[in-house]
């Protein structure tokens, strides 16, 4: 007993929370099954290290500050045929941030463009990446503020530590003079040091509308390019049509309640 008040006090000294946690079951669990004590001892440091790796990526998934859960898993590929499932998979295993190149996401409305900027950004902190997610209008509004308080270079250091930036939807909203400037600067921040995810609902010859600024546009553009894998996201729209298939089985279950409606209202349910 005096020996383990010993040992418990040594492994919060190590911050081992996990061998303290789970030492006397796997202990017994060990001596039972006739195990070794390298393989007891494997056990727990392979417990701890799997704890330590899952927390490492659930504080980094919050840090990056996403707007929603959204992973590979739960994307519908087969919603969108011309998107190559395999190209997307393949990036999901990072390397194009060891190698600090970005990633364009281009398409219309609703077609999972932000979904699968997240979903890449979570596999990303998962992988031991720092991320963080703005939206275009979030970044130069957040630089706008940082200019006034002068603050601008707290918010380059930040960005400058990250191992990925998403920009989420740029185009949507043109931008002023002065937000395009903020944001202009701070893609060639990032330029080679930070790999960049941006999603966007124009094609780049759209983009000068943005800037509102043909020059500033090009130059832009020229930079984001240089690295960049471009993934055309084209389909019909995933929000619209789960909400016309939620509609048509709403229409169903009010048409015929006694017959379908419990069946409707579960798909219905699970849009
Ligand atoms: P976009 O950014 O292209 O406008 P979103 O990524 O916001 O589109 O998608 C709209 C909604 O539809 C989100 O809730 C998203 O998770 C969902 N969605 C879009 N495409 C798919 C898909 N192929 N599989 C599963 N969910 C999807
Ligand atoms: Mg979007």
């Amino acid at each position: 007993m005096k020996k383990n008040v010993l040992l418990d006090s040594h492994l919060k000294t190590l911050k081992l929370p996990t061998f303290l946690r789970e030492y006397e079951k796997t202990g017994r669990q060990c001596a039972q099954d006739g195990k070794h004590y390298e393989e007891f001892l494997l056990c727990l440091a392979e417990m701890e290290v799997a704890e330590r790796e899952k927390k490492g990526a659930a504080r980094r998934i919050l840090q990056a500050g996403f707007p929603a859960e959204k992973d590979l898993a739960d994307f519908d590929f087969s919603a969108v045929p011309k998107l190559n499932k395999r190209r997307m998979l393949e990036l999901a295993r990072c390397a194009y941030i060891e190698k600090r190149e970005s990633i364009v996401l281009a398409g219309p409305a609703g077609v999972g463009k932000t979904h699968l900027a997240i979903a890449l950004g979570r596999e990303a902190c998962r992988r031991g990446k720092k991320v963080k997610f703005f939206t275009a209008c979030g970044l130069a509004t957040a630089y706008a503020e940082a200019r006034e308080e002068r603050h601008v270079q707290r918010l380059d250091a930040h960005a400058r530590t990250r191992h990925l930036i998403v920009v989420d939807e740029l185009g949507y909203v043109p931008l002023g003079q002065g937000a395009a400037e903020n944001l202009f600067n701070f893609f060639s921040l990032c330029y080679e040091r930070v790999s960049l995810i941006v999603t966007t609902n124009l094609p780049f010859s759209e983009w000068p509308q943005i800037f509102g600024d043909e020059r500033l546009a090009g130059a832009l553009i020229d930079r984001l390019t240089h690295h960049v894998h471009v993934v055309e996201v084209q389909g019909d729209s995933y929000r619209l049509k789960a909400s016309l298939k939620a509609g048509k089985a709403k229409h169903a279950a009010n048409a015929a309640p006694e017959q379908q409606g419990g069946d409707a209202q579960e798909e219905s349910a699970n849009q």
